[in-house]
């Protein structure tokens, strides 16, 4: 089928704005990623099942992306339909002690929403780009806390656009790992439930954590946060560091000289770059501290 085919039928059916040859650079908060085949925002679940019936109906591969925080998306792109999950679903609720969240609702905001509520437990997200939805995919977590212990439900749907909840006792979730990713399905919302506690304390907390984030991360420069996981009991960065590698670069990647597992874009870096400074710096740690580094970023596309 020729793109303006597609094209028309792809508008008649989905109400959402569609993008075709869409640069994920654009989407990513690393500015790194050739063209996604097509990229929708739905403005809502209606537009979300729909795309993903149409999707289905034309045999497209789908990929779900939040912010693209935690994103490395391919040079070459993104085959077939990216669905992009943020302001068309990012209501916040607060009732009692418990906050209902859109997927695609950003965590600094669900962060001020608790505080603002008198709701603790949140502080931590208040510095992490991303969305609800990638949280939950990622249990994403600082200062001993992940986004996972205060999770009681999770709606989703699959990829056919049929419905699904998981209550709290269905799930399980560890260091940057969640059963969530593993099951092939769409977030589109989740229950959270908080402590009460004073609004200004929250605050305080918040305050303090976003100062360590600001003067301990090049928030300057496009990254997508640590690149690999902490293995048990160190931390990626200092293995980084005394492997030899910071400020190392490869293209316009550099390994951060203010922390060493965020790897900065100096401008117009490419996912190969990424590539290949990984791939030194994971041989050099393996050599020098006998510890092989996981990557904690997703890599997408046509690798
Ligand atoms: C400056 C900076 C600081 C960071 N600090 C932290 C930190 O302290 N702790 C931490 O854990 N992370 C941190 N991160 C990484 C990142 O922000 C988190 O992992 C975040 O949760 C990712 O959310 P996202 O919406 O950007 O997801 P994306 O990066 O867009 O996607 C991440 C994964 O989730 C999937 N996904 C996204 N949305 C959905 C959905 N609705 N349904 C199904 N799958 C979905 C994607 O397919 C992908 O596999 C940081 C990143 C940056 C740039």
């Amino acid at each position: 089928m020729t793109n303006s085919v597609l094209h028309t039928e792809l508008q008649q059916s989905i109400k959402c704005p569609v993008c075709f040859q869409e640069p994920m650079r654009k989407h990513t908060s690393w500015h790194i990623g050739g063209p996604a085949d097509l990229l929708l925002k739905p403005r809502n679940e209606q537009d979300l099942r729909q795309a993903l019936i149409y999707a289905q109906h034309h045999g497209l591969p789908v990929t779900v992306i939040g912010n693209g925080t935690n994103l490395l998306v391919a040079d070459q792109g993104i085959r077939g339909m990216v669905i992009k999950i943020g302001l068309g679903l990012a209501n916040i609720e607060v009732r009692g002690r418990l906050i209902h969240a859109g997927a695609g609702a950003s965590l600094p905001f669900l962060a001020r929403k608790a505080m603002q509520a008198g709701l603790a437990g949140f502080e931590f997200l208040a510095g992490i780009p991303g969305t609800v939805g990638g949280a939950l995919i990622m249990n994403a977590g600082a200062n001993d806390c992940a986004v996972g212990k205060l999770v009681r439900r999770v709606t989703a749907c699959d990829f056919a656009g049929n419905s699904l909840t998981f209550v709290a006792d269905e799930l399980t979730f560890s260091y940057r790992y969640s059963c969530l990713a593993q099951r092939n399905i769409i977030v589109t919302g989740v229950v959270l439930e908080g402590k009460p506690d004073r609004v200004e304390e929250i605050k305080q907390r918040m305050k303090l954590y976003l100062a360590r984030r600001k003067q301990t991360q090049p928030l300057e420069y496009p990254n997508a946060g640590s690149v690999f996981k902490n293995p048990p009991g160190d931390s990626a960065g200092r293995l980084i560091e005394q492997a030899g590698c910071k400020e190392m670069r490869v293209g316009s990647i550099q390994v951060s000289p203010r922390h060493a597992n965020f790897f900065v874009n100096l401008g117009g870096g490419t996912a190969g770059d990424v590539l290949e400074i990984v791939q030194r710096v994971q041989h050099m740690v393996e050599k020098k501290c006998g510890v092989k580094l996981v990557l904690e970023v997703q890599k997408l596309g046509e690798f």
